[in-house]
């Protein structure tokens, strides 16, 4: 029996003979329904018409992503460290050259993701690389295709290997997370955010929300708490979740700045 993706999300759910009623993680405010109504695909089907892109932005960070777009279109990281590789952030699509390439790149060693939006295939691609998955348990109930690989941390962070951790900072989602590798950028860190800090159109600003697709802001309060989760660490870059949404330097400075322009705009003041 197939197992449906859903084409709006990217969520695959379990075994199926026909596709789900509804898309659970669609109906929520977060994310939407298409006005077409919800559609349904397979891994088979995505494999015909869709191939995954690579991009290396400096050694040991390279982007996977789905060409045409997919679904959300994000695109994930491999994050490649001398004790083992971490792929952060999940694609739909997983395919005989992804599992090649990404082996020849050294396998994965455990998958990280920030959010349910991004949980998509995650069991598909344990499976092929033989790996746990780090979830955030604030977000467990949002697992539509549970399996024994997923894994589920607590508390604010988790350390993993080699200077990687993962942080949460909530906001769009309770579990919300990025993950922080001190040997990124030469060094220096990086934060790959996914859209928990999502880089704004400029590459100058970031900005936060509960719902992207709805436009539904977050609170000054919460917004606060996300710049208190990563000010303990230092980090030169930020890697948001489309392929060109890099923040290349400076970006604790951008935190802060960003953290506070949100705080003020929403609190109807002007002048930041
Ligand atoms: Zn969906
Ligand atoms: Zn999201």
């Amino acid at each position: 029996m197939p197992q449906f993706i859903c084409t709006a999300c990217g969520t695959q759910y379990p075994d199926s003979a026909a596709p789900p009623a509804q898309c659970l993680i669609c109906e929520e405010e977060r994310q939407y329904v298409p006005p077409r109504g919800q559609t349904w695909t397979t891994l088979d089907a995505l494999r015909i018409d869709r191939v995954n892109g690579f991009r290396q932005y400096e050694p040991g960070v390279t982007g996977i992503g789905s060409q045409p777009q997919f679904a959300i279109g994000q695109r994930a990281i491999l994050v490649q460290t001398p004790g083992g590789n971490v792929l952060w952030d999940c694609i739909s699509l997983i395919d005989d050259a992804t599992v090649s390439l990404v082996n020849d790149l050294g396998g994965l060693k455990a998958i990280a993701i920030s959010h349910p939006h991004f949980y998509t295939t995650m069991a598909e691609w344990a499976r092929a690389f033989d790996c746990p998955v780090h979830l955030h348990a604030a977000d467990r109930d949002w697992v539509m295709r549970p399996d024994p690989a997923l894994t589920f941390w607590d508390g604010e962070t988790l350390k993993l290997w080699d200077g990687v951790t993962l942080i949460r900072c909530g906001g769009h989602f309770p579990g919300g997370s990025v993950l922080h590798w001190a040997g990124g950028a030469e060094g220096r860190g990086i934060v790959c955010a996914g859209d928990i800090l999502t880089v704004a159109t400029d590459r100058k600003w970031l900005t936060f929300m509960r719902s992207y697709p709805n436009f539904i802001p977050l609170s000054a309060r919460e917004v606060e708490a996300i710049g208190k989760a990563v000010a303990p660490f230092a980090f030169e870059r930020i890697y948001g979740h489309y392929f060109d949404r890099v923040i290349e330097r400076n970006a604790k400075q951008v935190v802060e700045k960003s953290v506070a322009r949100y705080v003020a705009a929403i609190e109807g003041k002007r002048g930041y």
